[in-house]
């Protein structure tokens, strides 16, 4: 039997990067995902058709997780499709980078909106079905920058620093009720978010990172599906850094 057999699972910003290869994976599995994007609605699509070749249940709802209330018809249509939520990857992020005196007050809304608000949107709107089961499981994206800081993300670095607030918290509020709450924390992984390095900054980067080289999505993905298992029943309120050792 696959270890999240029949699971439903949902991926926010399921349609690229790290969340398209977590939807993949958490899919291969054995559970029906629903995935969530904001824009990219063909590529959303494209997750959904190679998750049903899996033999897999997949839906993709378009949904800006910073809206509360978008945050929560995803969750009802969920639960009156699949009748519970097992698993909710809270994976949705964006950047605005900038030194701080050059970060406008929008640039920092829609980074902590989008990256800390929306964590609390999804998870709120989910822990009402997780609470009545009396099960779930909530895995949450942070940033090994969220630990150390970046010049540069000042607004993207206290978002993911939140979040591992969040999830702390939550862990103590929810552990009696069977619910786990994990982050994780990758280093610096290829995908659309980290494409615009230019070859020399990325070069100073892989220097920092004691295995030389980036993370490939399915690495991240990996973590997530095994936080998302039975396996990892009695692991509540971590941060599990995937960054090649960046954190050492
Ligand atoms: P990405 O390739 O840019 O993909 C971001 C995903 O989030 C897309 O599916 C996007 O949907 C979705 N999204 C963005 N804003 C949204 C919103 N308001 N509502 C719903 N969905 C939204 O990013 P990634 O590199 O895979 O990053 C995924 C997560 O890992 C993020 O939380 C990021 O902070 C974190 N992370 C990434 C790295 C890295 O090196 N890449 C390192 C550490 C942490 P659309 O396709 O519709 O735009």
């Amino acid at each position: 039997m696959k270890t999240l057999n029949d699971k439903i699972a949902l991926v926010t910003g399921g349609s690229r990067g790290i969340g398209r290869a977590i939807a993949l994976i958490l899919a291969s599995a054995g559970a029906h995902v629903v995935i969530t994007y904001r824009n990219s609605s063909r590529e959303a699509q494209a997750v959904v058709e190679e998750i049903k070749k899996k033999g897999q249940e997949s839906v993709a709802f378009q949904a800006d997780v910073s809206v509360l209330k978008q945050s929560e018809e995803v969750v009802e249509k969920i639960t009156s499709q699949f009748k519970r939520i097992d698993v909710l990857v809270n994976n949705a992020g964006i950047t605005k980078d900038g030194l701080l005196m050059r970060i406008s007050e929008s640039d920092w809304d829609a980074v902590i909106d989008t990256n800390l608000k929306g964590v609390f949107n999804m998870t709120k709107a989910t822990l009402r079905p997780m609470l009545g089961q009396r099960s779930g499981k909530v895995i949450n994206m942070t940033s090994i920058v969220g630990l150390t800081g970046n010049a540069g993300q000042t607004n993207y670095a206290a978002s993911k620093a939140g979040i591992i607030g969040f999830t702390k918290s939550l862990a103590k509020e929810v552990g009696s009720r069977n619910i786990q709450v994990n982050a994780v924390a990758p280093g610096y992984v290829e995908t659309d978010m980290t494409a615009q390095l230019t070859d020399e900054q990325r070069k100073l980067l892989i220097d920092q990172i004691p295995l030389r080289r980036t993370a490939k999505p399915e690495e991240i993905a990996h973590v997530v599906k095994f936080l998302a298992s039975p396996e990892a029943d009695y692991i509540t309120g971590q941060v599990i850094c995937v960054d090649g050792g960046m954190m050492m």
